[in-house]
């Protein structure tokens, strides 16, 4: 059996990737696939987090253009994460995956908070771990959450899974039929071409701390493990090696 070229990941799976078609909410049958993309990685003995975004059910930016206080709105955004893990949870335990959610805002019925050591030691048992909260901030996002958490739990890549796009583009596939797709591209690109993979808090957060960022589609059936596999797929963000 070939091996894995990663052994502990963070895949950021955001709020839309959950939606499916209808652009909100929670589509069953989305996550129920992601849920069986995650269960052929665990197979494989690849320890897997889940950093989950909540843009499918609130967004504190629109919240704050609409009137409201950032905080309070971004304080929403990170509630609605807890429930796409939750949801997440429940489509890999169906499948007999071992889980353990975790959250940045303290939740003990419904979640463990979060402890570094001990996400660490769910991963080496291999359980999936669900984060959960984002960072527990407002102003942050979650994606930096991933940069994060990758760092802290020392995981080798943030697997970038996007819904409908298989890579970075140098102009809008969707608009442009001439836009290119990069294979590879440098963290300092991302941030002066405004490359919008990720944020720049994220994106920096990656760069200081040497993360690779796998961008990826998530809708094409294992494509996880393609990725974890080391597979050429979409496009990679990394340190530039000099020539
Ligand atoms: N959020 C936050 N702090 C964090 C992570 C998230 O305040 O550390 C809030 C923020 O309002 C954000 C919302 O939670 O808009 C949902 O997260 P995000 O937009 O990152 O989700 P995604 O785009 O991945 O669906």
């Amino acid at each position: 059996m070939a091996t894995p070229k990663y052994k502990r990941v963070i895949l950021k799976l955001s709020g839309e990737a959950l939606a499916g078609q209808q652009g909100f909410g929670i589509d069953p049958n989305v996550i129920h696939n992601i849920a069986q993309q995650l269960a052929e990685v665990v197979e494989l003995k690849v320890e897997v987090a889940v950093v989950v975004g909540g843009g499918n059910i609130w967004r504190g930016i629109s919240g704050s253009s609409k009137g409201m206080d950032r905080a309070t709105a971004d304080y929403m955004g990170m509630l609605a994460t807890v429930l796409n893990a939750l949801a997440l949870q429940d489509a890999l335990e169906h499948l007999r995956v071992d889980t353990r959610v975790q959250t940045s805002v303290e939740m003990r019925q419904v979640a463990e908070p979060y402890i570094r050591r001990r996400a660490i030691r769910h991963l080496e048992k291999g359980r999936v771990v669900i984060l959960a909260g984002g960072t527990g901030n407002p102003y942050f996002s979650t994606d930096t959450t991933a940069a994060l958490r990758a760092a802290e739990i020392e995981a080798e890549v943030i697997l970038m899974a996007k819904n409908g796009v298989d890579g970075v583009y140098n102009a809008d596939p969707q608009e442009d039929p001439d836009a290119v797709k990069y294979d590879e591209l440098g963290f300092f690109d991302v941030l002066s071409q405004g490359l919008g993979i990720m944020d720049s808090t994220a994106t920096s957060l990656c760069m200081d701390n040497d993360i690779p960022i796998l961008v990826f589609a998530l809708n094409e059936i294992g494509n996880i493990r393609r990725a974890v596999m080391g597979e050429s797929l979409g496009t990679i963000v990394r340190r530039k090696t000099r020539a």
